[in-house]
């Protein structure tokens, strides 16, 4: 198929390897991409809609940090690091993930859980990732500090204390974004969605995904960016925090693309966050529970309630509002958070058995 690409294969290449930068090997890449029938034929537009599956990235319960974390994990060890520590909610994917990460690599692993939002429900401090983490064998603290994730203090405390221990603790920032190699693992992404989308002989129109600490969408900004490829991306917010994201992804993607000897800029206008109806971090409502429903049972996909139905959700707001011109193509990123599906598992309404009626002989 001859399609008109401008972008050459060899900065695709450049960008997919990153091979200058050493790379702890945690993700199985290139995830695939399929597409969404049933799901774009319920939300309307008449959208080539399709779905990229870093909720496949490989390690426990999968997702997107996992690919941030092979950059800073890296470096930890370069610098002869001995303990991961990092901060997330109690039913924090990023916090699972570190603990998945340090497992393999045999490393130690502290997280601190803050107290971001308030407990989902009985299964919220029992199943789910932090059933995973304790598996995992990380040491799990608490404190009980609200957001914003800016305020560090928490894991600062923990840094100390551990060195205090005689340890070398390597700090983590929450969702490993705001880090000078947080921005990479997301370029890699980039590159891989442009080659993947021209093995379908085309280019996508949009990338929509749910964004929160933002070096996801700061890393698809700057890896699209360094393509000079025109996809626009689109984060639905795990929050109101709207104004502060814009900033900040706006930042790391900049400092990202200085970082990879890149002339091209993300402006603030590029930065496209939506205000929505994403409401407080941790917590959802009728309209998203009916988005993940509906997911679920038209594409066999888990959409979590804390980011991916609030993407999914999203997604259906700005189809049905007329956002995305007809016939365009969107890709939804699927970023993990499965098991934190178990961890507010109280509030997907009861389950229902049948029973078998007896029949009747006659
Ligand atoms: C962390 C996370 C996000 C948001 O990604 P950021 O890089 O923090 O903006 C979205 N979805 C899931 C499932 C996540 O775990």
């Amino acid at each position: 198929m001859v399609i008109d690409m401008k972008i050459d294969k060899e900065s695709i290449k450049q960008l997919r390897e990153l091979s200058q930068w050493p790379r702890a090997e945690l993700a199985q890449l290139p995830t695939p991409m399929h597409r969404l029938t049933n799901f774009a034929s319920q939300i309307g537009g008449d959208l080539d809609l399709w779905v990229k599956r870093d909720d496949l990235t490989g390690l426990a319960g999968g997702g997107n940090k996992t690919r941030k974390l092979e950059f800073l994990i890296s470096d930890a060890i370069d610098k002869k690091h001995d303990v991961l520590v990092t901060v997330g909610a109690i039913q924090s994917n990023h916090t699972r993930q570190t603990a998945a990460a340090a497992a393999k690599l045999g490393m130690k692993c502290a997280l601190m859980h803050a107290g971001w939002t308030e407990d989902g429900g009985p299964f919220y401090r029992e199943a789910g990732n932090i059933l995973y983490s304790n598996l995992m064998g990380a040491d799990l603290y608490e404190n009980t500090t609200k957001r914003p994730i800016e305020d560090e203090t928490p894991l600062n405390e923990m840094v100390d204390y551990l060195t205090a221990e005689g340890h070398k603790p390597y700090l983590i920032p929450g969702g490993a974004s705001d880090h000078p190699l947080g921005g990479l693992g997301y370029v890699i992404c980039a590159a891989e969605i442009v080659e993947q989308a021209a093995l379908e002989g085309k280019q996508y129109d949009y990338v929509v995904h749910c964004t929160g600490s933002g070096s996801t969408q700061a890393g698809l900004l700057a890896g699209f960016a360094a393509l000079n490829v025109k996809t626009k991306v689109v984060g639905i917010p795990d929050d109101d925090e709207t104004q502060i994201k814009k900033e900040r992804v706006h930042r790391i993607a900049n400092d990202t693309l200085t970082l990879l000897g890149k002339d091209a800029q993300v402006l603030l206008d590029d930065v496209e966050i939506l205000v929505g109806d994403s409401g407080v971090y941790g917590v959802s409502d009728k309209d998203t529970f009916d988005a993940i429903k509906l997911f679920a049972k038209s594409e066999g996909l888990i959409a979590d309630p804390v980011y991916e139905g609030k993407a999914v959700r999203g997604l259906m707001n700005l189809a049905k509002n007329g956002y995305f011109e007809k016939g365009s193509k969107v890709l939804l990123m699927h970023l993990g958070g499965e098991p934190a599906t178990h961890g507010y598992a109280n509030q997907y309404g009861a389950i229902h058995f049948k029973s078998v009626p007896e029949l009747e002989i006659t």
